[in-house]
């Protein structure tokens, strides 16, 4: 946290305000507290005990032999309630819970079809916490936040689905209002790809404010943390490197984008691109999970597709990278995590494409959180809603 927060944090010390400093670590003391926002030791004592009141913070246990937390510490009250979290992508999805430090307390994987629109996915969304609750022993009454990523262009502010290329029925759905006859907390809804670069940012990489996430599945996206804030876009399209154009490769035969467009990224480097082309060789592959595992298992064909995929992927994030000027590429999401074919074609064409400038300090690694960096950026967005220093201000405004 730079200089010009501090000064923000203690004009604006509200009880909210103290909050975001525990929360982030800046601040975790009383006497700290007071030096950071010039608040008086009275005041500051009476907005923890507010703030304790309503369950949001408590007493860290010390950890004296690790150096890690002083003695008189405080942290996010971790029990105060449970976060829902479902990372939908295009064949499969995960949904956990977990609890308000972030810590999952149960899970579960399953295989989804997000063309069969959004009632019926979900629905099964919904019934699998309903499952993870009861797992865990909690009521629905417990639920502070709701966190969904979805495999699309998400209108943030909205919740809302817009114009979605592989998502029928999807267009102009607002997600919350299905969550709303049932739960009353917030429900923040975003494209997987965004919730994939928050939660290996926040998770792995804070100290890095400008960071690339692409993330290398059935679909192929790029997720922007630029001075360490996520970065949406005008309409929630920003990052949209799969349907950046990379020409014809093989001018004999034109292959059609799912988008509906030809030449595009992904309708050559993309896992659906890969499977097409690996069943017309004549070998078993209908999602990413077949790709992965073909390749594991050495198969020529599988492991040649991937990375000319790494080269054409390369090409875009060289693109990528001359016009933003990362510090950090991370690579995700199925096809990057399974062999490292991809990463090393990423890595030679980038470097290779590339302004020596833009390169010269360019990390390009694969996902610290691998399967686990869409969940983990869902709960890391649900806390920013649920610990906002307004929302928080108002909520201990009211139980006065
Ligand atoms: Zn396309």
């Amino acid at each position: 946290m730079g200089d010009t927060t501090v000064l923000n944090m203690a004009v604006a010390a509200g009880p909210g305000g103290i909050l975001a400093l525990i929360r982030s670590g800046e601040a975790v003391t009383r006497a700290r507290i007071m030096q950071v926002t010039g608040l008086s030791r009275s005041t500051v004592a009476q907005r923890l005990d507010a703030l304790m009141a309503c369950g949001y913070i408590a007493p860290a246990a010390a950890e004296t032999s690790t150096g890690g937390r002083p003695p008189g510490a405080f942290q996010i009250n971790r029990d105060a309630g449970v976060m829902l979290l479902a990372a939908v992508g295009a064949g499969a999805m995960q949904v956990a819970v977990c609890d308000m430090a972030r810590t999952i307390l149960a899970r579960q994987s399953h295989k989804v079809a997000v063309a069969d629109g959004p009632a019926a996915v979900l629905g099964k969304v919904a019934a699998h916490f309903d499952e993870l609750l009861a797992q865990t022993g909690r009521a629905r009454a417990q639920v502070r936040g709701i966190g969904i990523g979805l495999p699309g262009p998400v209108e943030f502010a909205a919740g809302k689905v817009v114009r979605p290329p592989i998502m029928t029925g999807w267009d102009g759905y607002r997600v919350p209002d299905f969550f709303a006859a049932d739960h009353t907390c917030p429900v923040v809804v975003d494209k997987d790809v965004n919730l994939m670069a928050l939660g290996e940012h926040r998770g792995a990489w804070a100290g890095v404010t400008h960071l690339l996430f692409i993330k290398i599945s059935t679909g192929i996206g790029a997720g922007l943390i630029m001075d360490s804030a996520l970065q949406r876009g005008a309409q929630g399209a920003a990052g949209d490197i799969g349907h950046l154009f990379v020409g014809n490769i093989e001018p004999e035969h034109t292959e059609i984008c799912r988008c509906g467009n030809t030449g595009c990224l992904e309708a050559y480097a993309s896992g659906w691109a890969i499977c097409r082309d690996l069943t017309a060789k004549g070998h078993h592959a209908e999602n990413v999970r077949d790709v992965a595992d073909l390749a594991q298992h050495g198969v020529r064909d599988a492991v040649e597709l991937l990375q000319t995929s790494g080269r054409l992927i390369g090409e875009s994030v060289a693109g990528a990278v001359s016009l933003l000027n990362p510090s950090l590429v991370v690579l995700g999401g199925e096809l990057a995590l399974c062999q490292s074919y991809v990463l090393a074609a990423v890595r030679e064409t980038v470097y290779r494409r590339s302004l020596p400038l833009a390169t010269r300090n360019l990390q390009i690694v694969t996902s610290k959180l691998g399967h686990d960096a869409g969940l983990m950026g869902a709960a890391q967005l649900v806390s920013d809603a649920i610990y906002a220093p307004a929302v928080v201000d108002a909520v201990l405004e009211q139980s006065r």
